[in-house]
C-alpha cells in the first residue's frame, strides 16, 4: 500500500504516506463530498489517488473504566497537532498538483475541493479547529509508557508494571510517546527484548 512517502518535514512531526485502501475500508472514500444518491464523484474513484498525512502528536488523553466492562477513552488533539495535519494536507495537495491533478479534496469543512496550487494557501491559512479535522488513528501508543521513574511512568524499561508484582505489558502502549512513524518494527524489537529478559528471569 505504501508506495511512496515524504519525510522532508519529519523533524516537524509531519510524514506523508501514499496509502490508498480499497473503498470499503477507506477513510478516503468516506471523506469525499457528496451524499446519498449522488455518486458522480465516486464514479471517478479509479482516477483518484490518496495520501495519508501522519503526524507525531503531542496531545494527551486518559483511559478509564466505564461501568463493569467498558472503557472510556478521552483524547484531545492540540492546536499544534491540528496545524501539523493541515500542513500535511497542504503538502500533499501541492505534490498532487505538481503531478497534474485537476482537483484535490482536502477533507476540510467548507472547502469542498481546491483546483490549483495557488489555492493551497487557503488550507494553511484557514481557521480550522482540531474538531473540524477528519481523522483516523492507526498507531496508538504511550498509554502505559515505560520509564526509569515510577512517578512518571507505568512500566519499567522491561515492561514490568511498577505497582503490580508479576504484571508485564509488552505492546505499543509502553512506547514513551509517539514515535512519529509506523511503529511495528519498533514494537516487535522492544517486545523481543522485554520477553527475552522475562524468560531469563524465569529460567
Ligand atoms: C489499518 C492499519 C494499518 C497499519 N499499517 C501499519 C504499517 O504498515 N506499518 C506499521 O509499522 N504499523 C502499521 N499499523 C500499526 C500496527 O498494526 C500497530 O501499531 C501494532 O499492531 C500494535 O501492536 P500491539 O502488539 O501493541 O497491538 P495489536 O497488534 O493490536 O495486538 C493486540 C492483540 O491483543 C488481542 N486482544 C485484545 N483484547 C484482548 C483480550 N481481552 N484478551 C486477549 N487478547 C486480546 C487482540 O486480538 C490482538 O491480537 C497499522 C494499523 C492499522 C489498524
Amino acid at each position: 500500500m505504501q508506495s511512496y512517502y515524504v519525510d522532508e518535514k519529519l523533524s516537524d512531526g509531519v510524514l506523508l504516506e501514499a496509502t490508498f485502501p480499497p473503498p470499503g475500508l477507506g477513510y478516503s472514500a468516506g471523506s469525499l463530498p457528496g451524499w446519498g444518491r449522488d455518486k458522480s464523484l465516486f464514479a471517478l474513484y479509479p482516477h483518484m489517488a490518496s495520501c495519508g498525512s501522519i503526524i507525531g502528536d503531542a496531545g494527551v488523553g486518559r483511559v478509564s473504566p466505564l461501568g463493569r466492562h467498558g472503557v472510556f477513552i478521552r483524547y484531545n488533539l492540540t492546536r499544534g497537532d491540528a496545524a501539523k495535519v493541515l500542513e500535511g494536507i497542504a503538502m500533499a495537495a501541492e505534490i498532487y498538483f505538481a503531478a497534474g491533478a485537476a482537483e484535490v479534496y482536502p477533507m476540510l469543512p467548507g472547502l469542498g475541493s481546491i483546483r490549483s496550487a495557488a489555492e493551497v494557501r487557503s488550507v494553511r491559512e484557514g481557521r480550522w479547529r482540531p474538531s473540524d479535522l477528519h481523522l483516523s488513528a492507526y498507531h496508538p501508543m504511550g498509554s502505559a509508557r515505560m520509564g526509569a521513574d515510577p512517578s512518571s511512568s507505568v512500566v519499567d524499561p522491561f515492561g514490568h508494571v511498577w505497582d503490580v508484582p508479576d504484571l508485564f505489558v509488552f505492546d505499543a502502549s509502553v512506547l514513551p510517546s509517539s514515535c512519529h512513524v509506523n511503529p511495528q518494527i519498533t514494537i516487535m524489537a522492544l517486545v523481543a527484548r522485554m520477553a527475552a529478559r522475562l524468560a531469563d528471569s524465569l529460567s
